[in-house]
Formats: structure tokens, sequence, C-alpha cells
């Protein structure tokens, strides 16, 4: 299975392009006031002064996320702050402002919902059958929440479309599920990319490379954590401790 890593995608944003967190620091987000570092999860909006890549998609991409799913944990929301102007967020079960999209047929092309259904076919099948896409819709939460957001009347419709096979780049040997449990963002990026490559015919040079450009800071700052925690470990003497890799891993936020 294919896997992506910060040294195999060219188009890719060097991290040090960041200041650093210390040169940086937490700012009051224009909109809701709270202290954020890089962007605000809430509003999902760069802060001011934060050199973020923006990149252009093939189509337009709408999430759909779950509620309950925490802003500040959704890889998802990297997609609105690199690419702002096609990309758009809702929030489920109870979205108002969420369209019904019917059978996803429209004079611009197909929306398709990106999810392993029964029926699901390929991008690159859909594609030469059916026509061009216009727009992936992308869901957003746990696999508890998968049924209510799949039964949403104004998705339920819509044609689904399932990626290749590919391996997370987050994956940890201590996690819970194995590697080809993909962060939506890694799902939104193939998505993308397959619609490119198999779908429209056109060689990919990683012109959106950068949908992962959060997605690799925020494990660079689970690997510095790791070695910091390691280091301390060493110092006092501690055994690493399975359990608290888990922990690491799973409330690590980009701020
Ligand atoms: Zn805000």
């Amino acid at each position: 299975m294919a896997r992506v890593t910060v040294g195999s995608l060219s188009g890719l944003t060097p991290m040090d392009s960041l200041p650093s967190p210390e040169e940086l620091g937490k700012k009051s987000c224009a909109k809701c006031k709270r202290n954020r570092m890089y962007f605000c999860y809430d509003c999902r909006v760069p802060m001011e002064g934060v050199p973020t890549p923006k990149v252009t998609l093939p189509c337009l991409l709408d999430v759909v996320k779950h509620i309950k799913e925490k802003n500040s944990k959704s890889t998802a929301i990297h997609a609105k702050i690199v690419a702002p102007l096609q990309t758009r967020v809702f929030d489920a079960p109870d979205a108002e402002d969420l369209e019904d999209y019917g059978s996803g047929e429209g004079e611009d092309g197909w929306t398709v919902l990106v999810f392993p259904s029964e029926n699901a076919t390929s991008i690159e099948e859909f594609t030469a059958t059916k026509g061009k896409i216009a727009r992936f819709v992308v869901i957003d939460c746990t696999w508890f929440q998968v049924g209510v957001m799949t039964r949403l009347p104004q998705l339920k419709k819509l044609p689904c479309v399932s990626l290749r096979s590919y391996s997370t780049a987050f994956w940890r040997p201590q996690h819970n599920h194995d590697d080809s449990h993909l962060a939506t963002i890694e799902a939104i990026y193939y998505a993308m990319r397959e619609y490119q490559e198999l779908g429209l015919k056109q060689s990919y040079r990683g012109e959106f490379d950068d949908l992962l450009f959060w997605f690799f800071v925020t494990m660079g700052k689970v690997d510095a954590m790791k070695e910091e925690r390691r280091k301390r470990q060493l110092e006092s003497g501690e055994k690493e401790k399975t359990e608290g890799e888990k922990k690491e891993r799973t409330e690590v936020t980009v701020e």
C-alpha cells in the first residue's frame, strides 16, 4: 500500500518556513478572541501573519463534520485553511446550511460522497462511466458516527466513490487501528489525486501536496514531544510505557 512521506512530496512547503512557536506565540483570534497560534480551528481561518500555504484543487470539497468531532483534532479543517475558496465545512448532523445534494448530478459535473459503501465505485471508474466530478463530499467523524452521517437526508442519495488502498503516514505500532485508517485530510488528498491522475488523466506534479502541510506540522509536533519524553525518561531512568504513547498521539493538536 502506498504511503506518503514528507520526503516523497515534491510540492510540500518546507516546515521550517513557519516561524517557531516561540517566535510566533499565541494571539487572540480576530473573530472569536480565543488564543491560537497557527490558525483558529473554530473559525477555520489562519491567524494573521502566519504564512500558510495555499493550493488549488482539481474540484470542490465539502467537509461534513460531526459536531462531536473536536475542531482542534480535525485534520479536515486543514483543507479549509489551505484551500479556503474551494472548501466548505458543515457541522452535522444539524447543519441547517447543508444543501440537499439529491442524486448528485449537476450542470458542472457530479457531487460524490467519498465513502466505501457497498455500491461505491472507484474514482477512475466513476469518471469514465458517469463523467466529471465537480465536488467531493467527505464525512469527518468517528466510525461510531458514520451511520448517522451517511443517512443524513441531504447525503443519502449521493453516489459513493471509494479510494484505492493507502497506508496512513500517521501510524504508530501502538495505535489501536491498523495503518489503513487514514486521517481525513489524507483521504481528501488521495481523492483529489486519484481524480486528477485517474479521472482527468492529468499528470500530478505536487500542486496540492500542501493539503498535507498542517498534517505534517502536527506529526512533527508529535515526534518532537516523543523525543522530549524519551529524553526525560532516560534521565529519570523510567521505561517507556505503551499507554503513554497512545495518549500522546491522540492528544496532540495544532493550535
Ligand atoms: Zn476564532
